[in-house]
């Protein structure tokens, strides 16, 4: 889940990591009325989650109350890049001398982390890492070794970055860790001209997989700027991604909806999301999964792919059938089980005999059948 620029300046203040003063808001008038408390002069910068807002013309300098809530009022609303702007952060101007860029990323192929460095920050790092190479340290970084204070001071040397730089490196190591992100970047970080470093610019990635030990996330609201369909089934609980295709997929187990989705793509027609509903077989669970990929316009068949484990497939069967309970099943539904109870779960629909449920023994068959049907629709 990547973060706004907001809540990722609240983790680096969380973690000792210098921020300038900010407040968020999502009316002009609100706007105004925190400029007024920020000191007057504000920078209202849109909170989407892309970068290059700069040049897009997402961060602007109001000169008092007054210019801010105007800003405010032009800014809101508008589309930066496909995202529309549904708040805006103030943010107390800072006077700086040099700005830097500094990140940590997984890298997932060496089964470690990157540090980014450079001195020249504040700009596209993507076009100075292109032009000049030379500019931008890499640096690994052992997940089991962190980033101590002589691998801070190794990075920020590296990088040509000024000696007071380290700590704050150690801090945004602290953030990564402390809060479960894959990703933490800094652009810019700046020195003041009061000889302060700040983090002017923040962009972290967390890891969903985390989500159970950290409670803050739980907590938050659900994203309104985000896809609707997919804040739904989140709220349900439900490990769901919305794709651009027209066939729902369900299954058990990320790996097998994964090949699902491959299946179905092989026989020429798109996937319409990934829903994995794991090792349980709840007919609430079902049912949830049902609704939300119906709930998608787009939707034209639904292909449930189980394969019966522990959770056996007469109890899947079962499942389904209850669902459709309470589920009013508007596109066709092609069911493949197979592993523990098969034949009993299939009896189980076969008895159920609903008009619009097909069942399908391989899942190659199942996927032709689905595609057929949503093609065909
Ligand atoms: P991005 O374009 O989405 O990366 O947004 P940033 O927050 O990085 O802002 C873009 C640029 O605006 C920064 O690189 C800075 O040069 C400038 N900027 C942002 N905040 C301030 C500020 O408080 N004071 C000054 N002088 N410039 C700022
Ligand atoms: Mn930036």
């Amino acid at each position: 889940m990547d973060l706004y620029e907001h809540e990722a300046r609240e983790l680096f203040a969380r973690h000792g990591v210098s921020v300038p003063d900010a407040e968020v808001v999502d009316t002009p008038h609100e706007a105004r009325r925190a400029a007024e408390r920020l000191g007057g002069r504000v920078v209202v910068k849109a909170q989407v989650k892309t970068g290059g807002r700069g040049k897009a013309g997402g961060v602007k300098l109001a000169a008092d109350p007054a210019a801010a809530e105007l800003t405010a009022r032009q800014v809101l609303g508008t589309d930066i890049k496909g995202h529309t702007v549904g708040r805006v952060m103030l943010a107390q101007p800072v006077d700086f001398e040099a700005e830097f860029y500094v990140s940590y990323v997984l890298d997932r192929g060496a089964g470690r982390f990157l540090a980014i460095a450079s001195a020249e920050g504040g700009m596209d790092i993507e076009e100075v890492a292109a032009s000049r190479p030379d500019a931008v340290a890499r640096i690994p970084v052992e997940p089991d070794e962190g980033v101590t204070a002589s691998k801070a001071a190794g990075i920020a040397a590296a990088a040509g970055l000024p000696p007071e730089v380290a700590p704050v490196l150690e801090r945004l190591w602290q953030v990564l860790v402390r809060e479960d992100a894959l990703l933490v970047e800094v652009n810019p970080l700046v020195r003041t001209t009061d000889g302060r470093i700040l983090a002017l610019d923040g962009k972290v990635t967390v890891d969903d997989n985390a989500r159970f030990r950290q409670g803050r996330w739980s907590a938050q609201a659900p994203d309104p700027h985000g896809d609707p369909l997919e804040a739904a089934a989140t709220a349900k609980g439900l490990n769901y991604v919305k794709l651009d295709g027209e066939v729902g997929i369900i299954g058990n187990g990320a790996g097998l909806v994964m090949s699902t989705l491959d299946v179905v793509a092989g026989c020429g027609a798109r996937p319409a999301n990934f829903l994995d509903i794991g090792g349980g077989a709840s007919a609430e669970v079902m049912a949830d999964g049902l609704s939300v990929i119906l709930s998608d316009p787009a939707v034209k068949s639904v292909f449930v792919n189980v394969f019966g484990g522990i959770t056996a497939c007469d109890a899947v069967a079962d499942s389904i059938v209850r669902a459709l309970e309470s589920v009013h099943l508007t596109r066709p539904l092609v069911v493949r089980l197979d592993g523990n109870a098969a034949a009993r779960g299939r009896a189980i629909l076969d008895d159920r005999a609903h008009p619009l449920v097909h069942q399908a023994t391989t899942m190659d068959s199942a996927a032709r059948r689905a595609a057929q049907l949503a093609v065909s629709a």
